[in-house]
């Protein structure tokens, strides 16, 4: 794990420019650190391959080889590349319907259930949105209450029917019961697994046809690394998703997922969550996120 990946590129450099000249061989051993750097927080290897091989091209393309910094400049180069990669600048979500439907996917844990009232508090607090937060998990009874302990925290109205085992049936009801009641953003909070199964995938998939959403965002816990890619690309197949969520980006996890996840899928990750608290969530920065992934 680096601390800092300029100051051990430029002592890198800098040894070899006390030895002469720097050459290409140089630049091509100091991306192999620029690599184990992205490796240790958890990219994918082939994705991390690519990027220096990227890199590289990029690097001897400029001044690395005659700068006195060499190490700043291609930590510069890497870092702009890491957030062109991640999206550029960052994006908003459609709030264009009327109401706005936003669908949540994802795996059970991920953090569905907390990231849809973080998300009616944000638009509430944030864009003055008055949303209804609609329960579809009709497996876990523990599910609902859940989303009606988190509703009742931000005080927003939370509608679910535990007689109802029918997930497109009642979000379906909540969309009629956001219309009468002036709602204008419905957010739906389905069910997840602990693994990426064929029920799961088609009552999402029959959901999402059913309630044509604005949004339909994908939920992915940051932690879960390599794996996190794998159930990205599952949803997506399905889904054809609009954006990705990360969560649980307050551990230690350096957030490597999210370049994997956005080389994969190619969709922009819109939010983050960063706590358990309603309040813990930020609009998704890609050039902070490069700074973390490189520590
Ligand atoms: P769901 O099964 O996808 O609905 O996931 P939950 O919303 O129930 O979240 C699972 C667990 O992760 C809960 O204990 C949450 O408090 C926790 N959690 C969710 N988002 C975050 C986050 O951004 N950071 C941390 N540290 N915990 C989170």
């Amino acid at each position: 794990m680096f601390d800092n990946l300029s100051e051990k590129l430029d002592k890198a450099l800098h040894v070899l420019k006390g030895h002469g000249q720097i050459t290409e061989i140089n630049v091509a051993e100091t991306t192999k650190e620029v690599r184990r750097a992205l490796l240790d927080a958890d990219v994918n290897f082939k994705i991390a391959k690519e990027f220096t091989n990227k890199v590289k091209e990029k690097a001897l393309g400029s001044d690395v080889l005659t700068t006195l910094q060499p190490g700043q400049l291609m930590v510069k180069i890497v870092k702009d590349e890491l957030t062109a990669l991640m999206g550029g600048e960052t994006e908003g979500i459609n709030l264009s319907g009327k109401p706005t439907i936003v669908l949540m996917s994802g795996l059970q844990g991920s953090g569905k259930t907390t990231f849809s009232g973080k998300l009616a508090n944000f638009l509430k607090n944030k864009k003055s949105k008055n949303p209804l937060l609609v329960a579809c998990d009709v497996y876990r009874p523990a599910a609902i209450d859940q989303l009606h302990v988190v509703g009742g925290q931000i005080n927003v109205e939370v509608y679910s029917d535990k007689e109802n085992n029918d997930p497109v049936a009642i979000a379906q009801a909540g969309i009629v019961q956001a219309k009468a009641n002036g709602n204008d953003v419905v957010i739906i909070d389905t069910a997840g697994r602990l693994a990426v199964d064929e029920k799961m995938m088609a009552e999402i998939s029959n959901i999402h046809k059913a309630i044509e959403p604005q949004e339909t965002l994908f939920v992915v816990d940051a932690m879960t690394g390599q794996d996190a890619v794998n159930t990205a690309k599952a949803f997506n197949d399905i889904l054809n998703f609009d954006g990705v969520i990360l969560t649980k980006l307050d551990g230690d996890t350096r957030g490597g997922a999210a370049i994997s996840i956005k080389s994969v899928v190619d969709k922009p990750i819109k939010f983050i969550g960063t706590g358990e608290k309603m309040e813990a969530i930020d609009v998704f920065h890609p050039s902070r996120m490069a700074e973390r992934i490189l520590g």
